[in-house]
């Protein structure tokens, strides 16, 4: 088959990750015999050098055309300060609303490999986790109304941002976590704060409803405030995590954070093709950026979301993933993972590592 690839490497360290990541599909098309053909295209940062903007028609309409989008990273120190509605991460959300990207899907899991990189109790973490956060990305107090007023009773000026989910955002959501659920341990928790807020009392009779499409996975429910306490007291019960768009925000980061490696968490945004938008979730990380030491792992395991959620390329995916892990295994590590004392790879030696194991 073939694949038309949308490619933004965007800023600091993007372009150095991104390019092996390329690479490691180019290997996957030659063993599975599949011909991927990349588009590159300027986003963030260096369009807004090459071009004024963040983001520019010819951009969105080339990620548009394509089957799939992969991506870097976007932003720095160099656009600190320029005007927010051109700041590079305008551009993130300008894609995501040109595809009609819904659902976010962050996996966080523990490779036994690093398991003294977590920053939890070994005791704890028992036999470690493997948890997916599907967060959904159109709704929710982001897109509301926004606001100033005077308050009534004298105390100044209020901010106000309306919270707000429709059944149709839900249900979207809910089947994509169930649908996840289904191929992994069939288990979904659904967080919202249904004791409080009426957007979630909504939130949890739409998922509970949908629950009754999908009878082979269990569906429990949860606080917001629970869940970002069970995240770092038992990370081992969590399978899939469905939740709207602001909790979902929170707490994909915080259970990025307990796996102690930034470097290799990948992410997949997608919208209701499943075509989608697949980034690590680190940012350009100028501090190292130019120096060929960041971890391109991340960026590697976007691409084997990108094969299993767009491509339905299980089979290639499971070979990224199975390489990568063999990598860790052998005891290689970028600087980011490396002892002190430690022997790190650049990021093209970690590539070749990987690319050597397929
Ligand atoms: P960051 O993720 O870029 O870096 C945080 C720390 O993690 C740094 O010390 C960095 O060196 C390290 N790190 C990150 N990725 C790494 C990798 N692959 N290998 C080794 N080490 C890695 O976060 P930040 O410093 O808060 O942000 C830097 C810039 O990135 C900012 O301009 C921010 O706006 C942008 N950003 C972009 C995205 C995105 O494009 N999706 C996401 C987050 C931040």
């Amino acid at each position: 088959m073939k694949y038309q690839i949308a490619v933004v490497k965007g800023d600091g360290i993007g372009p150095e990750i991104v390019s092996e990541a390329m690479l490691v599909l180019e290997k996957i098309g030659e063993k599975f015999g599949h011909e991927f053909s990349f588009q590159e295209v300027l986003a963030g940062g260096c369009s807004i050098d090459a071009n004024g903007i963040p983001l520019t028609e010819e951009t969105i309409e080339v990620c548009k055309a394509a089957d799939s989008v992969l991506l870097g990273a976007v932003g720095g120190p160099k656009w600190d300060n320029v005007p927010s509605e051109k700041r590079p991460e305008k551009a993130l959300l300008g894609l995501r609303a040109a595809l009609g990207l819904f659902a976010n899907i962050r996996p966080a899991m523990m490779y036994k490999a690093l398991a003294e990189a977590c920053p939890i109790k070994p005791e704890i973490i028992g036999d470690g986790f493997d948890i997916v956060v599907c967060r959904e990305l159109t709704g929710d107090v982001y897109f509301g109304e926004h606001g100033r007023r005077e308050s009534d009773k004298g105390w100044g000026v209020v901010g106000y941002d309306d919270m707000n989910y429709s059944v149709y955002e839900i249900e979207r959501i809910a089947r994509r976590a169930f649908e996840m659920a289904r191929v992994r341990s069939k288990k979904v928790t659904s967080v919202d704060k249904a004791n409080v807020l009426e957007t979630s009392r909504v939130w949890r009779e739409t998922v509970t409803r949908i629950a009754a499409e999908y009878p082979d996975v269990e569906l429990n429910h949860m606080y917001v405030d629970n869940a970002a306490m069970q995240l770092v007291r038992n990370p081992g019960q969590f399978d899939v995590i469905v939740t709207g768009n602001l909790f979902g925000d929170i707490l994909s980061d915080e259970a990025s954070m307990i796996t102690g490696s930034i470097g290799m968490l990948p992410s997949a945004s997608l919208n209701e093709s499943g075509r989608g938008m697949y980034e690590p979730i680190h940012g350009s990380a100028p501090d190292i950026a130019g120096k060929g030491i960041a971890n391109p792992i991340a960026t590697i395991l976007s691409c084997a979301m990108m094969l299993r959620y767009s491509f339905g390329l299980s089979a290639e995916a499971d070979a990224i993933e199975a390489s990568v892990e063999k990598a860790l295994n052998d005891g290689y590590r970028t600087a980011d993972l490396a002892a002190k004392g430690e022997k790190a790879l650049s990021t093209h030696e970690m590539g070749e590592i990987i690319r050597g194991n397929l």
